[in-house]
This record gives structure tokens, sequence and C-alpha cells, in this order.
């Protein structure tokens, strides 16, 4: 499987990371679209959000706490935040492995584009 967000997490490819412990790994996107853009994802490969079974309920859990605790860390939780998963083509997914993007810092329109 040549996936970039696995290699990520083996340290193949460099990141700039914020955060990590045995099952999610947080780091800066490489393509900022917000001030803070950061990017959460777990250590095990799941394509996209339709891939998850009721066995990653806690890892999702804890993905969401790790964007809340980066975003507090950030000072952008009282301010606002974004979480976005995007799913398969129309929603614009490019990396085929799950992340929970953290956006702030700027004031978010809605709808998204
Ligand atoms: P998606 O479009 O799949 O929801 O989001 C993929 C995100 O990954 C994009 O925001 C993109 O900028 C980011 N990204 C793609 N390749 C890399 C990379 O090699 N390093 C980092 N840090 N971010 C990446
Ligand atoms: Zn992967």
């Amino acid at each position: 499987m040549n996936c970039l967000f696995c290699k990520i997490v083996k340290k193949e490819i460099p990141a700039k990371i914020i955060y990590e412990d045995e099952r999610v790994l947080a780091f800066e996107d490489v393509n900022p679209q917000a001030p803070a853009h950061s990017l959460v994802i777990p250590k095990k490969h799941i394509s996209t959000s339709l891939d998850i079974t009721a066995e990653d309920n806690e890892l999702i859990g804890h993905m969401f706490q790790t964007a809340n605790k980066i975003a507090q860390d950030k000072n952008i939780a009282g301010s606002g935040f974004r979480l976005v998963m995007n799913c398969n083509s129309d929603a614009g997914q490019t990396v085929f492995h799950i992340h929970l993007h953290l956006l702030g810092g700027r004031i978010m329109h809605w709808p998204p584009g």
C-alpha cells in the first residue's frame, strides 16, 4: 500500500508534527487554508470515513479530543474553529487515509465551498 499519511506515521516523509501518541498523529497541513490548519490522523490506516467500523469508535473519539487539545493549545478554542473530514471525490478528498482538518484563526464561511 502506497499511502502518504502512513509514510508520515512511519516518519518516512517529514511533517511538522505537533502531537503524537500510540493511536494518533497530528501535524501541520503543508498547504494551509487558514492561519491554523492542522491534520489529525489515526495511526491505523482507514481509507475513508465510510470504512470506520464500531471497533474504531474509541479511536475516532480520541481524534476529536486531540483536535480539541490542539485548538486549546493554539488559543483558537474560544474564538472558534472548524473540524472537517472530506469523503470521496465530490467532497474533495485527495488523501485516502482519514484525517480531521482543524481550521481556525479566521472567520469561517458557511455554506462551505
Ligand atoms: P483532503 O483533500 O484529502 O481532505 O486533505 C488532504 C490534505 O493533506 C490537504 O489539505 C493537503 O494540503 C494535505 N497534504 C497533502 N500532502 C501532504 C503532505 O505531504 N504533508 C502534509 N503535511 N500535508 C499534506
Ligand atoms: Zn494510510
